[in-house]
């Protein structure tokens, strides 16, 4: 039997039942990850002694008959920008390739509270920059649905595990797309929750009005089970919110008859490949034939959208990334002539391309005489594209649309054209601008056999509704597929 294929769910009986352990899971789990790294790429560090050691001892305890969480004994992937304790923390940076990391992320620790097993660090742009994975230390990830195609990035290597059963679950993190993109380019599940949902205590900072850490599983179920583990206050967070935690998995199975999901005409625009906009169209029938009331709303500022999520993002990018001096964290350079010799050279040698062009961008963006042309602009903007979303959210439950405006592209295709690689979070950037949650699904292939992904957004701190929608799309194709 390959355990490693089956749902939280599912393994989450059997593992109560004695049909299953948690090291027999674990191990089939890994062996998987080994079949596939060749070709695959998806993880940075694979913590084998530790996830089997950590399976015993859940074991034991499943043994006892202790009562535990249903996370308990299953095994889950960690985009490598979320620290746990005393393993490596590269951020897919040669700055941080000798990094430890000394503590445990809050989310982290309210996994392996809930007996959660940590199988590995993934693979993931540099500091999270990047649409493809492309711009990773660590060589690019490879989409398991065709190893020519990217997986989306920046949490590839969690999306690409997932996809091919390297994990049940994996954490990855949201800045502009980072989690929806990569699930949609790789056939699964990516939740983003609202921001200030998960606290980003222990995760490393990209830009910190907008980095959330989200979800990536296979089912819906999954994916909302981790995320309300994983939610809530927390003290050393004072971006987290206090805002009390739905139980999602309740919610889950309510059907949605009576529901009004807006369909933005802004997502729809010219450009999106011909394939997702009549995946989009069916999927809008079954949502209709589910009782749901579908109507037309306009987002008018979703054209500002990347261009206020450049700004911002590298701006704040800038400033977040100063710390890496050479002095405090990771790579130093061999070879300098004196300290201000040491900073230039530890920074120049340890950054990649891509995050060397933020930190000049966002510098730019904030230097005296600039700021307000670009920087508070840019945050006007985002004002009003929060607003674009309040509005809406007046007169429906959700909205639907693409998360991507093109299935995953060739290995190399965008590589050297960074304006065009932005432009792939187009249908993305704006939910985090604005703050509110959203989750990709499923919704077929192309003809060339590339996954496509749809998103539901809801409104802020209504993740119970955004998977309850989801879900109700998953249970009804997942019936037609059985047919
Ligand atoms: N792809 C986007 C970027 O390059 C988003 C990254 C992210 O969400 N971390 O900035």
């Amino acid at each position: 039997m390959e355990w490693n294929k089956l749902s939280i769910s599912e393994l989450q009986i059997k593992l109560r039942n004695n049909e299953l352990t948690s090291e027999e899971l674990t191990i089939s789990v890994l062996k998987q990850i080994k079949n596939d790294e060749k070709h695959l790429n998806a993880f940075i560090t694979i913590m084998e002694d530790y996830a089997i050691k950590q399976a015993k001892e859940i074991d034991k305890k499943l043994q006892a008959g202790e009562k535990l969480s249903p996370l308990a004994g299953i095994p889950i992937a960690i985009k490598d920008n979320i620290c746990v304790k005393d393993f490596p923390m590269t951020c897919g940076s040669k700055i941080l390739e000798s990094f430890i990391s000394p503590y445990n992320a809050t989310a982290i620790k309210r996994l392996l509270d809930a007996d959660a097993i940590i199988i590995g660090k993934t693979n993931m742009d540099e500091f999270a920059m990047g649409s493809s994975n492309e711009n990773s230390h660590f060589n690019i990830v490879h989409n398991p649905h065709n190893l020519e195609y990217v997986p989306g990035g920046s949490s590839g290597g969690s999306a690409a595990t997932v996809s091919a059963n390297g994990a049940i679950i994996a954490l990855g993190s949201e800045t502009g797309g980072s989690v929806r993109q990569p699930a949609a380019f790789c056939g699964v599940i990516g939740a983003k929750p609202t921001y200030g949902r998960v606290s980003r205590y222990g995760l490393v900072a990209f830009a910190s009005s907008l980095d959330q850490i989200g979800t990536l599983g296979r089912t819906v179920h999954d994916a909302a089970l981790v995320l309300q583990t994983i939610a809530g206050i927390d003290e050393y967070d004072s971006t987290s919110a206090p805002v009390p935690v739905d139980n999602y998995l309740k919610e889950l199975n309510k059907d949605i008859a009576g529901l009004t999901i807006g369909i933005p005409k802004e997502f729809f625009i010219e450009g999106i490949h011909k394939e997702i906009r009549e995946a989009l169209n069916n999927a809008i029938e079954i949502y209709k034939s589910l009782g749901a009331n579908i109507i037309d709303v306009s987002l008018p500022h979703t054209k500002y959208g990347i261009p206020t999520y450049c700004i911002i993002a590298m701006a704040e990018a800038s400033s977040n990334l100063a710390r890496y001096d050479g002095v405090k964290y990771g790579y130093r350079t061999p070879n300098a002539k004196d300290l201000q010799n040491m900073y230039f050279k530890s920074r120049s040698e340890g950054f990649g391309e891509e995050v060397k062009r933020r930190i000049m961008l966002g510098t730019y963006a904030l230097s005296s005489g600039y700021y307000d042309a670009y920087y508070l602009k840019a945050q006007k903007v985002r004002t009003l594209i929060k607003k674009d979303f309040d509005i809406v959210f007046e007169k429906c439950d959700a909205l639907l649309a693409p998360t991507t405006p093109t299935p995953a592209f060739k290995i190399g295709e965008k590589a050297n054209n960074p304006l065009e690689m932005y432009l792939s979070d187009i249908l993305t950037a704006t939910v985090n601008l604005s703050g509110v949650p959203a989750i990709s699904i499923p919704c077929g292939f192309t003809k060339q056999k590339l996954p496509i992904g749809m998103q539901i957004i809801t409104k802020h701190f209504e993740e119970a509704k955004m998977f309850r929608i989801a879900a109700a799309y998953e249970q009804m194709t997942k019936e037609n597929r059985n047919k």
